[in-house]
């Protein structure tokens, strides 16, 4: 009978451990991957052993995201196993994306000095020796479904913590692997990202992710941090309800100071965090915005949104506040 165990890998990123979830079926298959280090393949690669199986034997392996902990290993598993990887288009290609474009687009931020560009740099976050050569990608999208036999997996996109980030959902059980979409413990963060040269705007993209996601049938969710859950819908209300508070909070800073850069907005959202944690803080302040800019209560300056300021003829907080919650909370 069909099965799918969980394999909790280390990984050296601040968010800690990442799960993957092996689908023990007729024809195995691995989703997500894990970080590109020696450690995590040797972990991964014991506890399929002891379930009998080694990389070769894998007939497939999805990977929700490109983010390192998820995509990681992807290749050399991959290379090993002689199959493709499935993942979105969108993450192959900003897996790809050459840094000096997007750093071309934050010219002008204001941006603190901690703010390290390696971060911003996807080319860099997976060493050459865990990209071997020769391994090919199979493209999903939504609505499509994926079987390993007993077990099939509808893929849903669900962009916002990144472009072509997809979730499965094995429909005979109704569980859901949501990546780093839905976690109970920790609100995803929809970062910065560009595509030829353009920012997209990934909160509101990932508000309307979870407002469909939170419609889907779904007994168990897996997520790729932290524990298993039931209760979906109470997860993506915890996490809209973050995301009101957090746009109202930067709409009263930003009426309080009358006019501001992304960077001085950040540093009163997030105080403690902006010097270790600058590109995450300043993804979701820009996310903020984004929701604000969508009501038209705030306005913003310059090619690259460096100086916001709240319009003069907003019609009070409560207002505001009401108009706010229509937009990002679920109907
Ligand atoms: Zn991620
Ligand atoms: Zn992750």
């Amino acid at each position: 009978m069909a099965r799918i165990v969980p394999i909790t890998l280390p990984t050296p990123y601040q968010i800690g451990d990442v799960n993957v979830y092996f689908v023990e079926d007729e024809r195995p298959m691995l989703i997500d991957a894990g970080p590109p280090d020696e450690g995590a393949r040797t972990i991964l690669r014991e506890k399929l052993k002891a379930l009998g199986y080694e990389f070769r034997d894998l007939k497939g392996i999805v990977v929700t995201h490109f983010h390192p902990d998820h995509f990681g290993l992807a290749q050399v598993i991959a290379a090993e196993a002689g199959i493709p990887i499935h993942m979105h288009p969108l993450e192959l290609y900003l897996q790809r994306t050459r840094s000096e474009k997007a750093q071309k687009v934050f010219c002008g931020w204001d941006l603190p000095a901690t703010w390290d560009s390696r971060r911003i740099d996807p080319s860099r976050w997976i060493p050459s020796s865990y990209r071997p050569f020769g391994v090919t990608f199979t493209p999903v999208d939504d609505d499509e479904m994926i079987s390993t036999g007993e077990m099939n997996f509808e893929i849903h996109f669900s962009p916002g913590h990144s472009l072509g980030h997809v979730v499965l959902r094995e429909k005979g059980t109704g569980w859901l692997f949501s990546g780093d979409t839905l976690m109970q413990k920790v609100v995803p963060n929809p970062f910065i990202y560009h595509v030829e040269g353009e920012r997209v705007p990934t909160l509101p993209i990932y508000l309307e992710s979870l407002h469909k996601l939170r419609g889907l049938r779904v007994d168990k969710v897996f997520p790729a941090h932290g524990e298993p859950f039931e209760d979906l819908p109470a997860v993506v209300d915890a996490i809209c309800e973050h995301f009101l508070q957090k746009t109202v909070d930067v709409y009263e800073i930003l009426r309080d100071i009358g006019e501001g850069s992304l960077l001085q907005i950040s540093q009163q959202l997030y105080p403690l965090h902006i010097d270790r944690e600058a590109y995450m803080v300043m993804s979701k302040t820009l996310g903020c915005l984004d929701m604000l800019r969508q009501i038209n209560v705030v306005h913003s300056a310059g090619d690259h949104y460096t100086l916001f300021s709240a319009k003069n003829s907003d019609p009070g907080n409560k207002g505001i506040q009401e108009q706010l919650k229509d937009l990002i909370l679920p109907k």
